[in-house]
């Protein structure tokens, strides 16, 4: 598929200066692989996508690499989202839907091959610094899905001391009784916080940084796969007090500068360790901003809805790529690319073997390397969202929804101060759009283009015959299990 979609036509791949430059050479070393990974960062929530709170570092970073306006995410959602980004497959195919809680009793199936275990092959250093949430328990962490070091939340931040049934309890034990543990912090495969405090929350993204940079210079001389899934901006927001006040945009631009800061550490280790132009950098984010929390949520910009939707406010990621003297600085890429096409190309790049499973995700090194006439490697995107349901297909063009009911705020203000204004539940029918002349996803022309109608209904079809469709009651062949927790099985305690 590769081969056909690079042969269809003009480039799309704008530099914004020219693109009739020769290509950059390859790197006749394979690189270093960093990735950092944002917690329901929204499309318009950093400078290089519009975002209003200082990000100077991501600006600068932005200007020395390629913005990519059109990366999606499967779903819009923790667990799947990352299941996507560290396999190279759709989330249904590894069997990881929604996002886990305390009380999961599956994560990420040792049979899946993660882009850590890709690196392994190749003799590289590994860390996860951050959220994983793919299994808490010893047999799920990162320690045993091919990285070498591991410090963060198991999951989600709020899991579970802002459940309102948490506040309510009055004692620990009461609170574990009825299934809602404190919320540990692990390094390695061992709990050394038994109870996150608010307090620490505030120094986790230091914390996560910290620990980043150490890597980076222990690993200065040979390649190494970084891995930093912060755990902001997902609420309850938390900053350290060296940026508690300093953006002028309340507590979420705050928390926003403090990522920035973050990225301008990791950025400043590589510049200081000589490793710029041996280090490809991405900046993506898991899903769209959580709208109900309004304040205290980012913003999708002209996009559509957020977290926990398949418009595109859900999906489309404010994402980043740099890597200088291989990446032409300032360039854009306005083609459809996905987090599950980072695996199939940091294997291109550092000269890994694919996984011998099924995979769906494409190398896109064409159009990091700005090619002539590289095109999207997705004739079809597939959304879906809660649990099975295929909810929309894309192409690089075309988006089409099929008949499903969302949460939304209905027009109605967000909540304020962390607590979330209430959704309501709307209904979606057939319905047609053009992204590239209505990004925002407004107006409904499925009676204009029937011929495209039944072509991205037909890609449905192959969708739902291969990882099946809850919404359509069809059972897919091509789904994969998630891993089980097994009698017997170390359990994370706590
Ligand atoms: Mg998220």
């Amino acid at each position: 598929m590769q081969n056909l979609a690079l042969g269809l036509g003009c480039c799309l791949v704008l530099a914004s200066t020219t693109t009739t430059q020769t290509p950059p050479a390859p790197t006749p070393q394979p690189p270093n692989i960093v990735v950092i990974f944002i917690d329901d960062m929204g499309y318009a929530d950093i400078g290089p996508f519009g975002g209003k709170a200082p990000t100077p570092n991501l600006d600068r970073r932005a200007a020395e690499g390629m913005r990519f306006t059109d990366f999606v995410v499967p779903s819009a959602v923790c667990s799947a989202s990352r299941a996507a980004l560290l396999t190279g497959c759709y989330h249904r195919r590894v069997g990881i839907s929604g996002a886990l809680g305390p009380d999961a009793k599956i994560g990420l199936s040792d049979g899946e091959v993660t882009i850590a275990q890709l690196c392994k092959q190749k003799g590289y250093a590994t860390a996860c610094f951050g959220k994983w949430h793919l299994g808490h328990h010893p047999r799920f962490l990162p320690l045993q899905r091919g990285f070498d070091e591991y410090f963060g939340l198991p999951y989600s931040n709020d899991m579970w001391p802002l459940h309102p049934a948490y506040a309510k309890l009055p004692t620990e034990a009461e609170r574990r009784k009825q299934g809602y543990p404190p919320l540990p912090l692990i390094e390695g495969d061992q709990v050394v916080d038994h109870e996150v405090t608010a307090d620490e929350q505030a120094m986790l993204t230091t914390w996560y940084t910290e620990r980043a940079v150490s890597f980076i210079e222990r690993h200065r001389e040979r390649p190494f796969f970084l891995y930093v899934p912060h755990s902001m901006v997902h609420v309850p927001l938390f900053v350290s007090e060296k940026f508690r006040g300093k953006s002028g945009l309340g507590l979420f631009g705050d928390v926003v500068t403090e990522i920035d800061w973050s990225v301008g550490e990791i950025l400043g280790a590589l510049r200081q360790h000589g490793l710029d132009e041996r280090t490809l950098v991405i900046f993506t984010s898991d899903n769209g901003p959580w709208l109900s929390y309004g304040e205290h949520a980012g913003s999708a910009g002209p996009l559509r809805e957020g977290k926990g939707t398949a418009w595109e406010g859900g999906i489309r990621m404010p994402t980043l790529m740099r890597w200088p003297g291989h990446v032409r600085a300032g360039t854009e890429c306005k083609e459809l690319t996905s987090t599950i096409d980072l695996l199939p190309t940091v294997a291109k790049l550092i000269g890994a073997k694919l996984p011998d499973h099924t995979i769906d995700g494409h190398d896109i090194t064409p159009l990091l390397f700005s090619v002539e006439n590289a095109r999207s490697p997705h004739e079809a995107f597939w959304c879906y969202y809660a649990g099975g349901q295929l909810q929309a297909v894309r192409d690089r063009r075309w988006k089409l929804h099929f008949p499903h009911r969302y949460a939304t705020l209905g027009g109605k203000p967000g909540g304020r101060d962390g607590s979330p204004a209430p959704y309501v539940n709307a209904d979606c029918g057939l319905e047609l759009y053009d992204l590239e002349h209505d990004v925002g996803e407004t107006e409904n022309v499925a009676g204009a283009h029937p011929d495209v109608v039944a072509r991205l209904q037909q890609a449905a079809e192959q969708a739902r015959a291969d990882l099946g469709d809850t919404l359509t009651k069809t059972e897919g062949k091509g789904a994969r299990p998630p891993g089980k927790l097994q009698e017997g099985d170390a359990r994370l305690e706590w």
